[in-house]
């Protein structure tokens, strides 16, 4: 989501209440900290999907499989990682190139990598888009359907601020956002390897679904919250490091955070265990966030499709956004982790939407914000009106022209890139007007026809990626009828 208005927070927690006695959490002289798991044995992932998405494990063959180790020292702004990933073509040429976005170079941060190896050879790589794209030539060009392993080294400088892109990543407050802070590989579609600079408006990824295996070696005391399942635990008995292995997918994105001051807090909802990691004064605020994160699970569940996750985190950062969602992780600005702010329950309702729109249903999140964006306040609104029947639909109804008459209810398309937005209309048109398109639509199709509908979207999309064609191709089939008009008044220019 990203932003809705802005402020933040922590949180915290746990102990590895998780591990057996058995599996020691401290170290012996000869005992070997790195665990051994393989990111392509896809069983490891298993135990972190929903039984409903458990096929998908065979299903992706050529999703992308990261293993990644981060090192975060003492400072806890300084990190290095080497990452080693498995790319497989999935176009019908041959790629002569591969390339990998570098984030914190434009998240006010700095990441450095030397040099690739790519299938054997060392190569030196180029910097592009002020250094958030890296270009990886090849020696022999990728056929379709056949793999390449990378791997690199690098380090990353966090920005000790919250000014640039809401502050996703930083270390700030005692509390480290570790955003998008790994070379990722870039979406290859039909304008080619798609990448630009992201305007400081929106989200700043697009991103295809992926496996990562990722170990993180950090300071004991640090409590780690982490996309994904834990399955490792490592603490030395007299030192001061602690060693965790996570292993999450099919997922879009890989996000970390991580303070001293996090506590934990904790609820179990059909199936799905939802956590809260914040400094123990935000407690109430968490425990409220948890009910609310439940209901909007089930709305979700009843209206589009099963939660694809067992765990679902959320952790109170200082962000300047109200929320901003990761897969199966939710940030929340500390700010407002209060049972009685009044952007609460709005926000983590939003933010649980987009783990359906953005993460499931993935999009191209600079040219088309509004296919997550919009639809996730679509879904905010589904979640009052199913909550608290016509009031909760009317009052969250009223947000949404509010938004919209910021800009004075211009008619501004919905449907333009985050680029073509100036200071607030992308707020007021993406969220405002975006959202009650939505209801424009179901109420051309019919409310029958549009909960078929939204379900199909959301079946046919499943870890793939949409696109407006799409979505209105679909949508007219489902109302046997013509939308040209309708996504000509709100949607294209
Ligand atoms: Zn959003």
């Amino acid at each position: 989501m990203k932003k809705i208005f802005l402020l933040p927070i922590l949180a915290l927690l746990f102990l590895p209440a998780c591990l057996p006695a058995r599996q020691a959490t401290e170290s012996t002289p000869q005992q070997n900290p790195t665990p051994t798991a393989d990111p392509a044995d896809r069983s490891i992932y298993k135990d972190g999907l929903a039984p409903a998405y458990q096929s998908v494990l065979n299903e992706l063959p050529t999703a992308s499989l990261y293993e990644i180790h981060f090192t975060i020292e003492g400072d806890l702004y300084h990190v290095k990682g080497s990452e080693t990933v498995i790319y497989t073509n999935a176009e019908d040429i041959a790629l002569n190139e591969i390339k990998f976005r570098l984030f914190p170079n434009i998240l006010g941060g700095e990441m450095h990598v030397d040099e690739v190896n790519a299938g054997g050879t060392i190569i030196v790589p180029n910097y592009t888009l002020d250094d958030s794209l890296l270009t990886v030539p090849l020696k022999l060009p990728l056929q379709p359907k056949e793999s390449i392993t990378l791997s690199m080294d690098f380090t990353v400088t966090v920005p000790q601020s919250v000014e640039l892109n809401y502050g996703v990543q930083a270390y700030f407050d005692e509390v480290l956002t570790l955003a998008h802070a790994y070379p990722m590989i870039a979406v290859y579609d039909d304008e080619g390897w798609n990448a630009e600079i992201p305007p400081q408006s929106g989200d700043v990824t697009y991103a295809d679904m992926s496996f990562f295996l990722v170990t993180v070696d950090a300071p004991k005391d640090l409590v780690l919250v982490s996309v994904g399942r834990e399955i490792h635990r490592h603490a030395e008995r007299n030192g001061n490091r602690q060693t965790v292995q996570y292993a999450a997918g099919p997922v879009r994105d890989y996000y970390l955070a991580a303070s001293p001051n996090y506590e934990v807090v904790t609820k179990e909802a059909n199936g799905v265990t939802i956590r809260f990691y914040a400094p123990a004064d935000q407690k109430s605020g968490a425990e409220r966030t948890l009910e609310i994160a439940a209901k909007s699970i089930e709305v979700f569940e009843n209206r589009y499709a099963a939660y694809p996750y067992t765990e679902l985190d959320f952790v109170s950062t200082p962000t300047l956004a109200l929320g901003i969602e990761y897969p199966g992780m939710i940030a929340i600005a500390d700010r407002i982790v209060s049972p009685y702010h009044e952007y609460l329950e709005g926000t983590v309702a939003h933010e649980v939407g987009h783990q359906w729109f953005y993460n499931l249903i993935g999009n191209d999140q600079l040219d088309d914000p509004w296919l997550d964006e919009s639809l996730t306040q679509f879904a905010t609104l589904q979640y009052f009106s199913d909550q608290y029947g016509q009031s909760g639909y009317d009052g969250f109804r009223y947000s949404l022209e509010g938004r919209w008459s910021r800009t004075n209810n211009a008619e501004i398309p919905v449907g333009l890139p985050v680029r073509d937005y100036k200071d607030i209309e992308y707020g007021s048109i993406v969220y405002g007007r975006g959202g009650l398109f939505f209801e424009a639509l179901r109420d051309e199709m019919g409310s029958d026809n549009f909960d078929v509908f939204i379900k199909a979207y959301v079946k046919n999309n499943s870890w793939g990626i949409a696109t407006p064609q799409k979505m209105q191709e679909l949508a007219e089939q489902n109302c046997a009828c013509d939308l040209t008009a309708l996504f000509n008044d709100w949607i294209y220019p």
